[in-house]
């Protein structure tokens, strides 16, 4: 068995053209439902402008599900341990209308309600406040690197962010993660890898789209399939995991932590006659092909045989 499911294939690996057409698109798309809800046109009057906050809530209640599940994978990411401080967020995507949810910036979670999240097209351009008596919550910092992940992985459907210590830790030290067991294996299909260290003019312009670029840029290197290597490494930063749903982002989120952290302690255990710099120098060099292709291809694919039934490939 070749690694081909890890890798794309020209034919599965939308062009730029192709990204760029389906994200204006989606961004039409969002408008066009956004103006649907609003049943107004481009010259409203006073007291439709007024009216408009009412209209609003429509599309809320329209994605009211998709807000719930993005607001709820938040607190389950907090409650995860993964968060320091305000450090994570997590956002989900309607592909049919183009419009993304994520956490509102710096908010504390104990306080965030399903009303705060933020609603924007694929574009970053904000849709209106839930009522016009509350004040427009500003969107995560990171929403640009979420937009350009959503962008050019059409088959994700929710992104997480975060600072978790391990992952972070290997982010930090620019060192991607080799496949050194089975629990790393059952989630994703290889080593996981670290971007590139981001250069002085992609910091101070665009720096938070410029990580989605080189996110996306590193995957496209490796020629990876982003459902076979659910999360990357940001150099110098920290982890972004994804999924098809919000709720399975968290959990590779998760996963990606706990097999950091085993990675971690399984250098440190190793041979005591090597250095802890020559382990993680790259002498250790994962599991076996065949192990990797067990592990991996019972739980993914069209071979699965794992859990309880096909619904959940995941599990
Ligand atoms: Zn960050």
């Amino acid at each position: 068995m070749t690694d081909d499911r890890r890798r794309t294939t020209d034919n599965s690996l939308p062009c730029e053209a192709t990204l760029a057409k389906q994200g204006r698109q989606n961004s039409q798309n969002a408008v066009q439902v956004y103006s649907a809800l609003r049943g107004t046109t481009e010259r409203r009057s006073r007291q439709e402008k007024i009216n408009m906050p009412i209209k609003t809530k429509s599309i809320r209640r329209a994605l009211a599900d998709l807000i719930r599940r993005v607001w709820e994978e938040n607190i389950r990411l907090k409650a995860s341990g993964l968060v320091t401080m305000t450090w994570g967020n997590v956002s989900g995507i309607d592909r049919r209308r183009g419009i993304v949810v994520i956490k509102p910036s710096g908010m504390d979670y104990a306080a965030l309600r399903p009303d705060d999240m933020v609603l924007t097209d694929l574009e970053g351009r904000r849709l209106e406040p839930a009522s016009r008596l509350e004040p427009a919550r500003l969107p995560s910092t990171d929403l640009p690197t979420h937009l350009v992940l959503y962008r050019a992985f059409a088959e994700i459907g929710g992104v997480v962010h975060t600072h978790s210590t391990y992952a972070t830790a290997f982010a930090q030290a620019c060192r991607s993660l080799p496949c050194l067991g089975t629990t790393h294996a059952d989630y994703c299909y290889g080593a996981v890898p670290v971007t590139e260290v981001m250069r002085p003019p992609a910091i101070r312009e665009q720096y938070e789209a410029n990580t989605g670029r080189m996110i996306v840029r590193k995957t496209r290197q490796l020629r990876l399939q982003p459902m076979a290597c659910p999360f990357i490494l940001v150099a110098n930063h920290g982890p972004f995991a994804w999924g098809a749903t919000p709720a399975a982002a968290v959990e590779n989120a998760i996963v990606l932590e706990a097999i950091s952290k085993m990675a971690l302690l399984t250098f440190l255990l190793d041979s005591p006659r090597r250095s802890l710099r020559r382990s993680l120098g790259g002498r250790r060099k994962g599991i076996s092909q065949v192990l990797l292709d067990k592990h991996y291809l019972r739980k993914h694919g069209p071979s699965a045989y794992y859990g309880q039934a096909k619904h959940n490939p995941s599990k």
